[in-house]
This record gives structure tokens, sequence and C-alpha cells, in this order.
């Protein structure tokens, strides 16, 4: 369903538009590969390859293979491939006369909606072929992986239907070629969430205000009326919506090869236009799934689980606690771009602004239906000797940059797997206090500064109010006004230093329920009593329910009451509970039930050997409030948890090894 989004959300912007620059580069390549200008949907071709020869004494005995579903129908056909149908046929039906042109367009588009039929996404017979050409190739390019051995082949998928088929597809034509492979399918929601992991509303967010600042080509629909009608002005009355019948053109030019009109459709529309939809279009793949020094950071971790599956299958096989031949796993574009940036592979998972990614990023070349990645291992006869691996790009051998290779294409999998395991920091990044430095501490500003900086996590202090209202504020008092002994009413009469009221918990959550990828940290004050401790937690309990945030993926406990530590860890079991004060072990505040400690970070570079005892017990560690190059980067070094920082955007450069 994403791209009919994106298209319609193209289509609407269609008035704001500015003047846009060309670069050169993409011109010469979508005039010389004009089926290209639908990014991700032109169908895979193969070019012949050759192998380099692996190293003296190495044999391929194992393939991991990560394959997109072929080629597809687009999404929302009945709107886009019906709307230029009825269009062009209700025009012609009234006597006014199509081009050549215009009869050839309304040939095409009538001929797709009815293959089409109503099914979104579904794989076309060319998809299919795509599919068991590239499993033939697969298995006379290596055919001694599946020949010797177990004859064991695993393959999962997407549950979507396309990669379904896709998958079927494929190892149907590895058992016409050999008949005696032990073959094992399979597909779930178990496999969905590594195959196909899960976006990420932060990214999303970044990307689409990225694209709307972005100078764009207006589109102008004067030249495609010239092109269909015979006469322009009337054909022109049968368009109710330029934007949407040139997007719905688009669509239709985009999918033509995958139901085998091998014909460049994309000729109907002007070129400008034609640049400008591809771009916005890949654009948007690039930022929102790639490498990009907008969100690549972000990114990168979501790509984690796909490739530590895939590392450890492989590993799994080299180890021999398995013996299976091949891993194969049928999915998506997104991911497969996600873990070629995750890999570093040369080209495609570059990281790139959205500038430098609108000339030279060429996914629209190696993103297309049944797009593939394949890691083909290699092992010596001399068992001393380190298993190699080379990297396949849709077939061909590539590089990853960040690597010297044994030779050629070969690279030692240690030093792979070595480079891979530096991707991602393991350490998170908490905001202070929110991410103030342009707002005000613990102001719903920088809330929402932190959410869309992409933190972990944003740290905020409560405090209860004499009539028994919880606000949000470091200090004790506001001005003259003691927080816990006075009235909200009185308490509202202070404003922070960007203007806002002093916020209340309910209103900082409406604010933290807008973006479930960031953390809120409540940090629960200490308070004159213990019954009055429990009437904040009680309080906090009520507004984290009625904002629907009970949920220990998205909010996190922090204290420096101990006593508010037990109550919580016993009234929330499998929330995350960080006792603050740095004076008990974690042996001891493991035994009272918490299951954290968030400590001053003096602390753990007196106590060094806390951090792994706390984790030996399952415990997670959080360092406060860390702000200096040093102590970040000892931070980082110890392996602590969470950081807890007034300087996200230093931390994130230090956590990442850029500093
Ligand atoms: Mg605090």
């Amino acid at each position: 369903m994403k791209r009919i989004f994106t298209l319609l959300a193209l289509a609407l912007a269609f008035g704001a538009a500015y003047a846009q620059e060309q670069s050169p580069e993409m011109v010469h390549f979508l005039k010389e590969f004009p089926q290209r200008a639908g990014f991700n949907t032109h169908s895979y071709e193969f070019t012949d390859v050759t192998d380099t020869p692996a190293p003296r004494g190495y044999h391929a005995f194992y393939i991991s293979h990560y394959g997109r579903h072929g080629s597809r129908s687009d999404w929302a056909g009945n709107y886009t491939y019906k709307l230029v149908r009825d269009i062009l046929a209700q025009a012609k039906a009234d006597g006014v006369a199509l081009t050549p042109a215009g009869d050839s367009l309304l040939r095409e588009s009538a001929y797709i909606f009815e293959k089409y039929d109503g099914m979104d996404g579904r794989l076309t017979p060319r998809g299919v072929r795509e599919h068991r050409q590239l499993a033939k190739r697969m298995y006379q390019r290596f055919p001694e992986v599946f020949k010797h051995g177990s004859k064991k082949i695993r393959a999962v998928s997407s549950t979507t239907p396309r990669c379904i088929v896709s998958m079927n597809g494929f190892t149907a034509q590895l058992l016409a070629q050999q008949t005696d492979l032990d073959l094992d399918l399979d597909t779930g929601e178990k496999f969905f969430t590594y195959i196909a992991q899960s976006e990420n509303g932060t990214i999303r967010a970044r990307t689409q205000k990225a694209l709307a600042e972005r100078p764009r080509q207006p589109l102008d629909a004067a030249p495609v009326y010239q092109t269909l009608f015979q006469n322009p002005e009337e054909g022109k009355k049968y368009v109710k919506n330029e934007s949407a019948f040139l997007h719905g053109i688009y669509a239709v030019a985009r999918v033509a090869e995958a139901f085998d009109i091998n014909d460049n459709l994309f000729r109907y529309l002007p070129f400008d236009a034609v640049y400008s939809i591809h771009e916005q279009q890949f654009l948007s793949a690039y930022l929102n799934q790639a490498n990009s020094e907008l969100n690549g950071d972000l990114r990168l971790p979501l790509n984690k689980p796909l490739a530590d599956t895939l590392i450890i299958q492989a590993e799994r096989v080299i180890s021999g606690a398995s013996d299976r031949a091949a891993d194969l796993t049928f999915g998506h574009d997104w991911p497969f771009l996600g873990l070629c940036a995750y890999l570093g592979l040369e080209g495609i998972g570059d990281r790139l602004t959205a500038d430098e990614a609108a000339t030279s990023w060429m996914a629209s070349e190696n993103c297309p239906f049944a797009a593939n990645l394949q890691m083909i291992f290699y092992r010596s006869k001399k068992k001393e000797e380190p298993v190699l691996v080379k990297f396949l790009l849709n077939e061909r051998e590539t590089a990853i940059p960040a690597l010297v290779p044994v030779e050629g294409p070969y690279y030692k999998w240690e030093d792979a797997k070595a480079y891979w395991a530096t991707r991602v920091p393991h350490t998170q990044i908490v905001a202070h206090r929110g991410y103030w430095k342009q707002n005000a501490q613990n102001s719903i500003a920088s809330l929402t500064e932190a959410q869309n900086f992409g933190c972990w996590g944003s740290e905020f202090d409560l405090h209860l109010t004499a009539d028994n209202v919880v606000v949000v504020n470091h200090d004790p008092s506001i001005g003259n006004t003691k927080i816990q002994t006075s009235p909200l009413k009185e308490v509202r009469t202070h404003s922070l230093k960007n203007k806002e009221k002093v916020p209340t918990l309910d209103e900082y959550l409406k604010q933290g329920a807008k973006n479930k990828d960031c953390v809120l940290v409540l940090e629960l004050k200490p308070h004159a009593n213990a019954s009055r401790e429990d009437v904040l937690i009680e309080k906090c309990l009520e507004a984290l329910k009625a904002n629907k945030l009970m949920d220990p993926k998205r909010i996190a406990f922090i204290s420096f009451s101990y006593h508010i530590c037990k109550e919580l860890a016993k009234k929330c079991p499998g929330y995350s509970v960080q006792y603050l004060e740095g004076d008990k072990t974690p042996a001891q505040v493991f035994a009272d039930g918490i299951n954290g400690i968030d400590y001053h970070f003096s602390h753990f570079k007196k106590h060094p050997e806390w951090v792994e005892q706390a984790h030996a017990l399952g415990m997670t560690v959080n360092a406060w409030t860390v702000d200096k190059e040093e102590d970040i980067r000892l931070m980082k070094v110890m392996g602590v948890d969470q950081i807890t920082t007034n300087e996200p955007a230093l931390t994130r450069e230090i956590l990442f090894g850029r500093k």
C-alpha cells in the first residue's frame, strides 16, 4: 500500500512546485535506460557475468541468497490504470479523436487493467520467470554446492503472496535442475519480523520533511494533451485532475514490462515530468530505506536483525552445527536496500546527502524486481585456511570498500563479520530533559526535538502537586512556588524559558504518544514520604494508561527514591526500572527486584565491574549525565546500554565512530 500513498502524496503536492535543477548524470541515465524511470519497477535483466576464479584450493560450499519478489502489478490499479483507460475511452466514445499515441496508451492501459484484475501487488508471470531463471543460473554457476553434501535447502518467505510465489518459482526450478534436493519451504509472521523489518515513524517524518523542502519541477500537462488527443483542448475536458492523470500514466508506464509490454510507455509524458516523479520516488526510497546522511544512523539498526539472521545461518554451517547447502530468503525492496546498506556494499550502500543521491545513487539500476544479494562461501581443502566469501549484487561480483579482500572479490568471512559488528553501536542515546538546547528543559518542544532527532529515549522529571496533579519539571520549586506543596493553579502561573506553561504529565504524554520510536523515560522525583510517592506512582500509571502508553517498549522508569523503584518493579513487571542514586551494587538492587541501574558515570569509573555485573544479572545499565567527549567515549567502551546526555548530536557522532 505504501506506494500508492507516495503516488497520491506526490499528486497532492502537484501545486507546490519550484524550479528544479536536473542532474546531467541522471538525465543521461534516464534517456539511455527509459524503463529505469519507474525506479524500482523495471524487470530483472541478466547480462553475462564472469566469475573471478576462487583462490587456489578453494571451492564453494554454501550460498545465502536474499531475493526481492519478481515483477508485479502496482498498487491501486483500480484507481490509476482504470483512470487512464476511462479518460481515453470516454473521450474516444464521445468522438474526441485520439492520436496514434493516444490509441496505443488506451490499448495498453486497458490491457494492464484487465490483467491486473483488482489484485494489488500480485506477481505477474514474468515475475515467476525471473525467479526460475535466477535459480537456474545459480545452479549452473555453483553446481558443487548442490551436488555434494546434504543437499538440504531451506527457503523462507515474507508472508506476502508475491514473495511466496517467487519462492515457489525459484525452488521449483532448483528441483527441476536436480530432483534429489531436500527442500524445506516456509513462511509466517515469525520470519516477516526480520525479512521485512518494521518501518520507523521518525525516519518517515524526516524523509517527508526533506522531500517537501526540495525544489521540484512543476508538472506540465499541456504536452500530454498534445501527445494523446487530435484536439488537445477537447481532450483536456475529460481530465478532472491533471496531476492524477499524469501520475496515472506514470503508474501504467512503470509496470508495463511486468505485464510483458516491451515498449517504453514513459514516452507519453514529457521528460521533465518523468524526471521529477522519478526523483521523488527514488529519493523517498533512498532517504527512508538506505544509508542516507539524513537517516542512515536510524536505519542501520533496523537492518541488523535481517543481517544477523543471515550471518548466524552461515555461522552454523561453517561451524558444522547445520549441514545446509543454501539458505534462500524471499522479501521486498526495502529490506534489500537496507541489507545492502548494512553490509556496506559499494555504490548502493554509500552514505550520501539527498543532493548527492539525486545525482549518483543508482538504485534505479540496482533495485529491479527480483533484485538479489548472494553471499557465496568458499572453503579450502586445507582445514587451517580461513573461510572466504564473495558478494554478488544482482549476480555480479561486488565489493565492500571498507574491507581488504584476500584477492579479487574474495573476503575473509571473519573480516566481514568484524566489520559488521561495528556498524551499529550497542549504546543508545537518551536525551536528558529532552533535546532542549534550542528550547527549554523538560518542555514539550524539547521532547519533540528528541523525537525528531531519533533519540532512543527522552527523559523528563515528575513532581506531584498538592492537589495530586503530576507536572513535568526538574527543580522542586519554580520561582517561589514549591511544586509539591502548591496546587496546580499556582504552579501553572509559571512559564518555561520558551514560554510554554509548565506541562502536566498528561500534556507531555500526548506529545510522547505521537512517536512510538522514542522511549519515554519517566523520572519520578522523591517526595516527602512513602505515601506521597505512592500517590505519584498511581497518578503516573493512570496517565500512561489513559494515553495508551502502558507498553514496556515505549516507557521506562527511573528514580532516586528506592521506595519508588521497588514499588514500580512490583507493580510493573516486565518494564524497565532503573535506580539512580549509585550507592548500591547491582546485586543489591537486583535482590530487591529492580531490573536496572542508571548511575552518574563517575560511579562506573570507580566501579567499572558494575557494568558487567549488572549485565550478568540481566539488568540494564544507563549512565547520566554524560556530556564530555572523553566520558561519552569511556561509557561506550564500557558497554553501557544507554547514555543520558545533554549532547545527543555529539554522542551520536562518537557512538558511530565518526569522532
Ligand atoms: Mg532527571
